[in-house]
């Protein structure tokens, strides 16, 4: 049906009313919100294959420009009096929380700020340097040289103070008093403050795929959304976490992390460890994709807790799914339903490979989701 640019405007108002309660707000509107598959062709850029999610930085504060001795000399008045000006502050060092970024590849080592001009004659005060601003992703933990954490972006926008610039040293018109009417002194600026810091990334995702190497953590990722990690048959292809996104139709995005698989006794360093489990420790959901084709991947469940229980903190009780993958295999068909009769939680069986049953999964997701995104 053809719609004029009229009608269709009301039917999209009729629509959003409908979903209007007594009380006059929207509600129930994003129950049936479903994700949207992305169609368009994954780009072939090759990304940096490095990625930083702690670093260890010097950040130095500008130093304060100098105040200025002089003296004003007038073709009627040769002695004016003093009119040194004052030296400018120098900037900050200031770590602020962005959407903009994910990892802290482009943030140096040593972080310094400008320092700020100095003073000179006739009462010209200098300028003022600028701050600055080091974009830093949200969830950045900030520890200073003893181990403490000092700051916590949780939120865009959030700013952390890292290194104050010394503030400008004072002229000698600042000392002109009743009894010293021409002072032949002035201020230097001092130098900013010089201070080390540890930046941890912690919090990077709304949901977490936990699960053994070649479970198919990075294939579910691709399929979900436009991030295009490495999938290859051996343990350890993928080696540090990965973003994708998913969009749903009501608008709101969720951020999925493929995190570098578990092993048994992670915990010890066996494998990559358990380094990376500290992106899961903010996410709202974690998902736990386990291989159905293998032997007793129940075995795998109970093996992934344990690893996250010795992590410590609150991982283990965090919201859960369960999915067993691979379900296009033989064997995967066979062991899903003891996996399902022995684990206590659903588990939702897919094909990470074959697209099988992604859409109850994204379904699940976000349901999933809604019920817990105040828990944290
Ligand atoms: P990861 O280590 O958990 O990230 O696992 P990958 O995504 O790299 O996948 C490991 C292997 O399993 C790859 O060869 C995939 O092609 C394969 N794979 C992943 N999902 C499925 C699936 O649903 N069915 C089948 N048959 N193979 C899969
Ligand atoms: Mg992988």
């Amino acid at each position: 049906m053809l719609f004029t640019g009229r009608s269709f405007l009301g039917r999209v108002l009729l629509d959003i009313s409908q979903n209007v309660g007594q009380k006059g707000f929207i509600v129930n509107y994003c129950k049936a919100a479903t994700a949207l598959r992305p169609t368009k062709a994954k780009s072939t850029r090759k990304e940096a294959q490095y990625f930083s999610d702690a670093k260890r930085v010097r950040a130095i504060g500008g130093k304060g420009g100098d105040g200025c001795v002089s003296f004003l000399q007038l073709w009627c008045n040769e002695r004016a009096g003093p009119d040194g000006g004052d030296g400018g502050h120098g900037g900050h060092v200031v770590f602020q929380a962005s959407n903009d970024v994910r990892n802290f590849n482009h943030v140096d080592s040593v972080l310094r700020a400008e320092e700020g001009e100095r003073g000179s004659a006739k009462d010209c005060h200098g300028k003022n340097a600028k701050h600055s601003l080091i974009k830093v992703p949200i969830g950045t933990v900030i520890r200073n040289s003893q181990g403490q954490i000092v700051g916590d972006l949780a939120h865009a926008n959030l700013m952390f103070v890292a290194a104050r610039g010394g503030a400008g040293g004072k002229g000698n018109r600042f000392f002109t008093t009743d009894k010293e009417t021409s002072p032949k002194v002035c201020e230097y600026g001092p130098t900013g403050e010089d201070l080390s810091y540890t930046l941890e990334l912690r919090s990077m995702a709304d949901v977490g795929l936990i699960g053994y190497p070649n479970a198919g953590k990075s294939t579910l990722l691709n399929a979900l959304t436009r991030a295009k990690p490495k999938v290859a048959p051996y343990a350890f292809t993928t080696l540090r976490p990965h973003l994708g996104t998913v969009l749903y139709d009501d608008h709101v995005q969720l951020t999925i992390a493929d995190l570098p698989g578990l092993v048994p006794d992670a915990h010890l360093n066996k494998g990559l460890g358990i380094q990376f489990l500290k992106h899961a420790e903010r996410c709202t959901l974690l998902l736990f994709v386990l291989d159905a084709s293998a032997a007793k991947p129940w075995k795998h469940y109970e093996q992934l807790m344990h690893e996250l229980r010795q992590f410590g903190g609150s991982l283990a009780s965090r919201p859960q799914l369960v999915v067993a993958n691979k379900l296009d295999k033989d064997e995967g068909e066979a062991n899903f339903e003891e996996l399902q009769r022995r684990l206590q939680n659903p588990v939702l069986g897919i094909s990470a490979k074959m697209g099988k049953n992604l859409g109850n999964l994204l379904d699940s997701i976000r349901r999933s989701y809604d019920r817990h995104k105040t828990d944290i």
